[in-house]
């Protein structure tokens, strides 16, 4: 990989979440934990949300381990859910899942565009997903308990 390419990956924005990764501290009494591995990079991702009484995200809890691409994804998914229900959750993954598979997506990513930069890299896409895939299970799998 050229030196060029190296800056382009780890973008501004990108190693500045890495650096300071927002909502880390891990939340004592989730309403929802999500929880992914990637063995190929090493890459971990570990999140607990919170929910009130509207069904809104009030609060978020995300520790991301391994690379930069997953940490900072992690990093800006945390901020992103932040006041939204869980059904425009979905549609945010889906709209970011469309931005790194080239798709047509949506606006109202926000600085997780920045990430488009990781397609360049088809080996490190997964990196990117990977908070958002374990987010859609954690939702899946409380959203049979949920009341509509
Ligand atoms: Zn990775």
């Amino acid at each position: 990989m050229r030196f060029e390419e190296l800056d382009d990956l780890y973008h501004a924005t990108i190693l500045e979440h890495r650096r300071h990764p927002r909502n880390s501290d891990r939340l004592e009494d989730p309403d929802i934990t999500a929880d992914g591995v990637n063995p190929f990079c090493g890459d971990e991702i570990h999140i607990q949300i919170a929910l009130d009484s509207e069904g809104r995200v009030s609060r978020v809890g995300l520790q991301g381990v391994g690379c930069a691409i997953n940490q900072a994804t992690g990093s800006m998914l945390s901020d992103a859910i932040q006041g939204k229900t869980l059904d425009e959750v979905a549609a945010l993954s889906r709209s970011f899942n469309d931005l790194m598979t080239g798709g047509p997506h949506s606006d109202g990513l926000g600085e997780l565009t920045t990430l488009e930069s990781v397609r360049q890299f088809p080996i490190r896409i997964k990196c990117a997903l990977l908070a958002w895939s374990a987010l859609d299970e954690g939702i899946e799998d409380y959203a049979p308990a949920r009341s509509r």
